[in-house]
């Protein structure tokens, strides 16, 4: 049997010339300290992936310094592998005392499991687990296997009691932050800066990016969409004030015995989604919602997403490459767009 594992980095690389980063884990750097503008960066490996930020404006040593904080006591409450995590304390004793941020998370995942119905349901956990990703010990599961644990993929089943800020779950019911988590902490990142007076700001946690404000220069921010299939970016988005958020199959996955298996799970049917996407960018001014809704749309799959889109296209847009190479941006997004490659618009 043929098992071979794959990662792939950041799903979105930048096109901008951004201020030097240190190496290393939690490190900061600044540079001009003597200039009342004075910039600074930040470098981190949290939440299972490469995060890096970067901040233009007074304060932004300090501001960096509380943003790699954030992400640190985030990344402790919801890591599923940290025994002392809410997640842990959650999936392992079914009860929880929810902070203010995981209700306000689990919040924002609720509302997209319904409006989605249940594309995103963070209630998935038992199912990442017996394929195998936590642990990176994959595993195609049997059928058998697979219709055991999907009676206990069901978020409505999670209850949240607002007086008590008690978070539970019935008997076995295990949950998993993994697709909104980075989402919420670029957008926290995000108002934390703007609190702190920074006037411009990118944050890149692995395949999530948030940008705040312009570019030093006072242009756009260049966000450049990986291509899964070269080197070629499928495009590039000229924006600012905004959320780019990537859901890909090439960005975590296995093979086994010449068949691809990647992460992002559909709940209906316990296998990894199958819907005609490789990769969709959400673009939304809130990166919460941004994350959440590149896993769910992902999940629906090409048709479902674009219905979904026309049903809601003041709140976000999307750039969406298909299994079949087709690449597919909708018209809010059509003057920040640019490609080298064949692209189609949908309408509201
Ligand atoms: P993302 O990269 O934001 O699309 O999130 C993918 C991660 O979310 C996976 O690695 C799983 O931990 C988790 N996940 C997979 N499928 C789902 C799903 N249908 N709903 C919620 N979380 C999921
Ligand atoms: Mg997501």
């Amino acid at each position: 049997m043929k098992k071979k594992i794959l990662r792939i980095g950041m799903c979105l690389f930048l096109l901008t010339c951004l201020a030097g980063c240190t190496g290393g884990s939690g490190e900061h750097s600044s540079a001009n300290p003597f200039s009342i503008k004075t910039e600074s960066s930040g470098q981190i490996f949290a939440m299972d992936t490469y995060m890096k930020i970067d901040a233009y404006g007074e304060n932004a040593d300090a501001a960096i310094h509380e943003a790699l904080d954030l992400i640190q006591a985030l990344d402790q409450k919801w890591s599923a592998t940290n025994p002392q995590s809410e997640v842990a304390l959650l999936n392992e004793a079914g009860q929880v005392t929810a902070s203010t941020e995981t209700e306000e998370l689990f919040q924002v995942a609720y509302s997209v499991y319904e409006s989605t119905d249940g594309a995103l349901d963070i209630t998935i956990y038992p199912l990442v687990r017996l394929w195998g990703f936590p642990t990176q010990d994959y595993h195609v599961p049997s059928k058998e296997e697979i219709n055991e644990v999907l009676p206990l993929i069901n978020m409505s089943g999670v209850s949240l009691d607002s007086s008590t800020h008690t978070l539970s779950v019935p008997n076995q019911m295990q949950i998993d932050f993994g697709a909104v988590a980075k989402g919420y902490t670029a957008e926290k990142i995000i108002q934390l800066f703007r609190g702190q007076g920074i006037e411009s700001a990118l944050v890149t946690l692995g395949g999530n990016i948030q940008c705040l404000g312009y570019k030093k220069d006072q242009s756009e921010w260049r966000i450049g969409i990986q291509n899964p299939s070269g080197d070629t970016p499928l495009g590039i988005l000229s924006i600012h004030d905004c959320a780019v958020v990537t859901s890909g199959d090439y960005q975590r996955y296995f093979e086994e015995n010449g068949m691809k298996y990647h992460h992002i799970l559909d709940p209906s049917t316990g296998y990894p989604a199958d819907g005609g996407i490789t990769s969709i960018s959400i673009l939304c001014t809130d990166g919460t919602k941004a994350d959440a809704l590149s896993t769910a749309l992902f999940v629906l799959g090409k048709e479902a997403a674009i219905q979904y889109w026309q049903n809601h296209s003041e709140e976000f847009d999307f750039v969406m490459y298909t299994t079949k190479q087709e690449l597919i941006i909708t018209k809010g997004i059509e003057k920040k767009f640019t490609s080298s490659l064949p692209f189609s618009v949908i309408d509201p």
